[in-house]
């Protein structure tokens, strides 16, 4: 990482810094399922439900608020689970208090993923225009698995424009500096 930001300075002066992420699952009892030192030394992590998505309202809630709150999570990704299309076939929305989760993330300073990938489209509409009314700030992903699929971001940059929310909102269009002093914040 360290090699690659320093092949990268520019000669103009400008900075180049690529950040070093991870997604990491939020497990059933509502832990992250990495260490907690290996997660410090990271810039971003983005904490995700990843199994059990049809688990009841309540419990969904609750394993989905303890994620949020882990001072580690700065992104809370996916949100609903659901599948629109494609090879893995379609899966609906899990069930979960969005009022509640939507309201902790803005307290806890955690931004609300928007993902990119046109299977998921994920959070949808109704609950994005929810998470802007509650107060919380995004980070538009591509969710990329391959070079490829980092296109995908315009496709989320569309949604976004389309539910209205503001640039400013957006922590994937911050200057470097500003992006940096919140996640060392933490909110
Ligand atoms: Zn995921």
């Amino acid at each position: 990482m360290a090699a690659v930001n320093a092949a990268h300075a520019r000669q103009d002066g400008a900075e180049f810094r690529l950040l070093s992420g991870i997604e990491v699952d939020i497990l059933e009892n509502g832990e992250l399922d990495q260490a907690p030192d290996m997660l410090e030394r990271l810039d971003v992590v983005v904490a995700s439900v990843h199994s059990k998505l049809r688990s009841d309202r309540r419990t969904m809630t609750d394993r989905m608020l303890s994620g949020i709150r882990d001072p580690h999570t700065n992104v809370l990704g996916h949100c609903t689970g659901r599948l629109l299309q494609g090879s893995r076939g379609t899966r609906p929305e899990s069930e979960f208090d969005a009022e509640r989760v939507f309201a902790a993330c803005a307290e806890a300073g955690v931004a609300v993923e928007i993902n990119s990938r046109p299977e998921r489209q994920d959070p949808p509409d109704n609950l994005m225009r929810l998470a802007l009314d509650a107060g919380c700030l995004f980070s538009i992903d591509s969710d990329a698995h391959a070079p490829g699929q980092l296109d995908f971001l315009q496709y989320g940059a569309e949604r976004a424009e389309r539910n209205g929310v503001p640039a400013e909102r957006i922590i994937t269009t911050w200057p470097l500096g500003r992006l940096q002093e919140w996640l060392e914040s933490g909110c």
